[in-house]
């Protein structure tokens, strides 16, 4: 395992001096126009649920095993999962052993997708993927996707296999994020749809599901991941999705294997989440249109300005996760990660401050 020595790290964020005041970036530009290659799923035969949930499908073997769920439409507008499950369960896959649940998270959020604005329906009232605290579950406060997320739970806490599905709206490498603990990582090496696992401790803005108590408790052995499986709406997307997916479900589902998705489980490149760079400013505009994945060789490259700061790896070998090449003031810009060597029981290092 390589860790950073403090002679090896640099800071993230420098104030620039004055003299390059008159080369502040401009504004950010509008959203450009994303290709919607494939069309959203019509999942109306799944919307009153089998169980009592809406958008919930529970199938249950007589054989002992485990109970693995399949979430898409966390986020409403990355449908490419919802349309893996929507095969699958029109070719009425059923569990061998354990039972299966399709949770169909966001199907109002899906419901409002407009091609001409596809940013637009990733969520109702707010974003389903940070509310996963026991804090703000059992609160008092309301919004429909709050509200969605309790009527889910029931399935949640029974789940001990779970893989969430995503997709990104900036191009880059498709990714698994596994948390920190060994057994996330294990379930990210048995996806192997991708050939990167990227180890974080969540947002501090909200918690996510794959963070829920259940998955990263040191009580519990339930254990989940997230699936990025590349740009939205793209085909190659639902590609990694269908391949991610049977990977998940193979052991316990009557699903055909799938060569290509074997391939990144012995090579996967395993990351961990170093730095959070957020936009202070409303002018944060990165120098060079870089990719999820890419990574910078030297330490020390500049990599976006915000404001007066100018933002640079802190260290060799540097990844960029989940460039945001538009953020708005507040939002988070870019993540930083270094490889990582999991430990000898497969959990990841904490980072070096
Ligand atoms: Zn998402």
């Amino acid at each position: 395992m390589k860790r950073a020595t403090s002679a090896e790290r640099g800071p993230v964020r420098t104030r620039r001096s004055g003299v390059f005041m008159e080369t502040l970036p401009p504004p950010p530009a509008p959203l450009p126009r994303f290709e919607v290659e494939v069309p959203p799923p019509d999942l109306s035969a799944w919307r009153e649920g089998n169980c009592g949930i809406p958008g919930v499908m529970h199938f249950e073997s007589r054989r002992v095993g485990p109970h693995v769920v399949v979430v898409c439409l966390i986020h409403g507008n990355e449908y490419t999962g919802a349309i893996v499950m929507d095969e699958l369960l029109r070719a009425r896959i059923r569990p061998g052993s354990g039972r299966l649940s399709v949770i169909f998270a966001n199907m109002a959020a899906l419901a409002q997708f407009d091609p001409d604005h596809p940013v637009a329906s990733r969520f109702i009232d707010e974003d389903m993927n940070r509310v996963w605290s026991e804090d703000t579950l059992h609160g008092t406060r309301s919004s429909h996707e709050l509200d969605r997320a309790r009527q889910i739970l029931p399935v949640i806490h029974t789940a001990d296999i779970l893989i969430d599905l995503h997709s990104m709206l900036w191009p880059g490498r498709p990714l698994v994020l596994s948390g920190r603990a060994p057994r996330g990582v294990t379930l990210a090496r048995q996806i192997g749809a991708t050939k990167l696992i990227v180890a974080d401790d969540g947002h501090a803005d909200g918690t996510r599901l794959i963070d829920f108590a259940r998955f990263s408790s040191p009580r519990t052995q339930a254990r989940a991941c997230l699936l990025e499986a590349g740009q939205h709406w793209q085909a190659q997307t639902l590609q990694t999705a269908r391949r991610a997916v049977r990977a998940v479900l193979r052991p316990s589902c009557f699903v055909a294997a799938d060569t290509a998705g074997r391939e990144g489980r012995e090579t996967a490149q395993c990351m961990m989440v170093t730095d959070l760079v957020r936009a202070h400013s409303s002018r944060f505009a990165f120098v060079a249109p870089f990719r999820g994945g890419d990574i910078i060789a030297r330490r020390g490259t500049l990599l976006a300005r915000d404001g007066d700061d100018e933002i640079r790896t802190p260290y060799d070998d540097c990844m960029l996760v989940m460039p945001n090449l538009r953020p708005g003031r507040g939002q988070t810009a870019l993540r930083l990660a270094r490889r990582a060597t999991p430990t000898t029981d497969g959990s990841f290092p904490r980072p070096t401050p």
